[in-house]
């Protein structure tokens, strides 16, 4: 199947409120340029150096999402282009964050990340932690941020019901922290695999990557 078909296909089945994010990560220039040709304009990678290059060699109107763990001394490379960064998940992160984008006159947009799934190795905060910052003095002067909404990733396995009590977890959150930050819009949960339990349960944004470009081929 080719590229514009997988996008048709996953366009005609969601929302027209849902955004789709195309997870470019792996994936050579001349394949994304393919999504991009179809209409595409979001794109998602998980490594800031291979976000970098893309991002320099393809066309300027498309918006660089960071889905993927970034590092703080890593915040200085993506600062200047970068349109939502999805894995926010400590609020070291998220005052580096401020700082990278005041250097270049910048407000970034940020999901925090929340830690719903089973597995310890994915990142992200527990409800308390989320609290920490939210409610903290500081959070309030960091000009060049804005939380625009919440990201989990589910765990990885077949049983669905996990799956739906793990967004529906997220999902609770999000209700809750709407109420204290009104920037908050944005629920990114659901990716090739689980994207349609995730928007039952109310996401609002999904990453797609394998349903749209294959599968990965890590070397
Ligand atoms: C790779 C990745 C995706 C896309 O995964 P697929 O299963 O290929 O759709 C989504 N979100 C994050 C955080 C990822 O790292």
């Amino acid at each position: 199947m080719s590229i514009a078909k997988n996008l048709l296909a996953i366009k005609n089945q969601i929302p027209e409120k849902v955004t789709l994010v195309a997870v470019s990560k792996t994936k050579p220039i001349e394949i994304i340029q393919e999504a991009y040709d179809f209409g595409q304009r979001i794109f998602g990678e998980n490594k800031i150096q291979e976000m970098t290059q893309k991002w320099e060699t393809m066309p300027k109107d498309i918006e660089w999402h960071m889905i993927g763990h970034v590092q703080r001394n890593k915040v200085k490379y993506m600062a200047e282009f970068v349109s939502l960064i999805h894995g926010v998940d400590s609020f070291k992160l998220l005052k580096e964050i401020n700082k990278q984008a005041l250097k270049h006159n910048r407000v970034i947009d940020c999901l925090l990340q929340i830690h719903i799934a089973e597995e310890q190795t994915k990142f992200g905060l527990n409800k308390t932690e989320l609290d920490e910052i939210i409610d903290s003095e500081v959070f309030t002067t960091l000009e060049n941020i804005k939380i625009v909404g919440l990201m989990g990733m589910a765990t990885y396995t077949n049983n669905e019901d996990q799956i739906r009590k793990e967004f529906g977890q997220l999902k609770s959150i999000f209700d809750a922290v709407i109420k204290k930050i009104n920037t908050i819009k944005i629920l990114s949960m659901g990716m090739s695999g689980d994207y349609q339990i995730a928007i039952e349960e109310g996401s609002t944004m999904i990453r797609i990557g394998s349903s749209i470009f294959g599968a990965r081929n890590y070397q």
